[in-house]
């Protein structure tokens, strides 16, 4: 049986899906448009061929749709869409592509109903999809997390941060995947619960710091300059009070600089277990090793408490960076929060940061770092070595 090809049409903007389902109805293809990414899943039917994304839309936005697509192994052509400068489109693609979709052209906002046609007809015709769509996500068994760990199966990808002043690269953060042999790279919103569960962020936290320490040279500067590295850490792991010399006898092995360490603990675990870690913190900042307070801005309980504590940086949490422009009281909490970490002489470092334009406004509040897909996903450690190359290429 024939195969009817399917165009499916994500976009906050109903013009555009209007203007896409009447091209697609007049070449005899079924559409479907949504203005709502978080109804997606269901509308992805089984015969989706085509799935046309824009990556700028308010509840959830195009890049966390093709993450979400990408877990489900979707085998739909997908097009992006958008208004934004060519370099974001094609970071997206990057991540899409890491994330196993098949991203198969873009259409640069705003397009001539003439384009559209040729993207319709080239990735349509005839010929059925591969394989489909959304598949639920299944729970992953606790024995493969567990043979995970035997098998050393857990690799680091590293986000750039970059220096808002000078524009450079100042550090990286490692971020834990999975390459599980048959389901590919695993995320830890997959992982991370049952791994904490099973008792073995130590674990974890160990693997990435090795791993880590070991793989920063690759990322040194022509003149050996190395650049910091920001490990996540549970604040279980934190309570040992061996931790300090566990990681700096890990620095000696890979002969990298303690005080290029930045620890990030999350502001909500710090709350909880601020005075049975506090001996820790001060002896790893007596080893010069930093402190990052992760997730910044949603315990909101810290601020009273960060005097005490021996941080040397803050993370504004990226959902407050997302509604920097839209939300006045995101805005007021994001300069509040750069003001009174500045008080109390910290660097201030904003997440997830997506647009020019976010990125501007940090810098007139006077934000030290940023990190985010304006910049680039996380990369494997091969794949951050040409960017780091193609990024100093372009900012001399
Ligand atoms: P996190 O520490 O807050 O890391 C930032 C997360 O935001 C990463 O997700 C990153 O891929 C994502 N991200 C980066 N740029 C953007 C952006 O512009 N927009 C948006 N929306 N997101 C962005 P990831 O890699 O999936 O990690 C999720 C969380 O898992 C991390 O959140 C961290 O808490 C935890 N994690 C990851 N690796 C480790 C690890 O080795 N140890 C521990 N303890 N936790 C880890
Ligand atoms: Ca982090
Ligand atoms: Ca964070």
């Amino acid at each position: 049986m024939p195969t009817v090809d399917r165009v499916l049409v994500i976009d906050d903007d109903k013009v555009v899906g209007d203007i896409v389902s009447a091209a697609a109805h007049a070449m005899g293809l079924e559409c479907v448009a949504t203005k709502d990414a978080t109804t997606y899943l269901s509308l992805i039917p089984s015969a989706t061929t085509l799935i046309l994304l824009d990556l700028m839309m308010p509840n959830m936005d195009g890049i966390e749709v093709l993450r979400l697509l990408g877990e489900q192994q979707c085998r739909a052509r997908i097009v992006l869409m958008s208004g934004m400068d060519k370099r974001v489109i094609e970071i997206a693609e990057k991540l899409a592509h890491t994330l196993g979709l098949s991203v198969v052209g873009h259409l640069q906002k705003p397009f001539p109903v003439t384009e559209l046609k040729l993207v319709l007809e080239a990735n349509t015709k005839g010929e059925a999809p591969a394989a489909l769509a959304a598949r639920p996500l299944i729970a992953i068994p606790d024995e493969e997390l567990l043979l995970a760990f035997e098998r050393g199966e857990f690799v680091l990808y590293y986000q750039p941060q970059i220096s808002i002043a000078t524009g450079k690269v100042t550090g990286v953060e490692a971020l834990s995947r999975w390459q599980h042999p048959v389901q590919g790279l695993i995320f830890p919103d997959r992982f991370i619960a049952r791994t904490e569960a099973l008792g073995l962020m130590d674990k974890l936290c160990w693997l990435s710091a090795d791993c880590g320490l070991g793989e920063m040279e690759l990322f040194a500067a022509d003149d050996g300059t190395m650049l910091r590295l920001s490990l996540n850490a549970s604040v279980h792991t934190l309570r040992d009070l061996q931790f300090p010399d566990i990681l700096m006898g890990l620095a000696t092995k890979h002969n990298f600089p303690p005080d290029k360490i930045i620890v990030e603990i999350t502001e909500t675990g710090l709350i909880h277990e601020l005075s049975r870690t506090l001996d820790v913190l001060t002896r790893l900042r007596m080893k010069r090793i930093q402190l990052s307070i992760d997730d910044f801005g949603t315990g909101y309980a810290m601020m009273r408490q960060l005097q005490n504590v021996p941080a040397t940086e803050l993370k504004i949490d990226k959902s407050l960076i997302e509604n920097l422009q839209v939300n006045d009281s995101d805005r007021v909490m994001v300069e509040k929060i750069i003001e009174m970490g500045h008080e109390l002489h910290l660097e201030v470092m904003a997440e997830g940061v997506k647009t020019q334009a976010q990125f501007d406004l940090l810098r007139e509040m006077g934000c030290d770092g940023a990190q985010g897909y304006l910049f680039s996903p996380p990369l494997s450690a091969a794949e951050l070595v040409d960017w780091l190359a193609a990024y100093s290429h372009r900012n001399p």
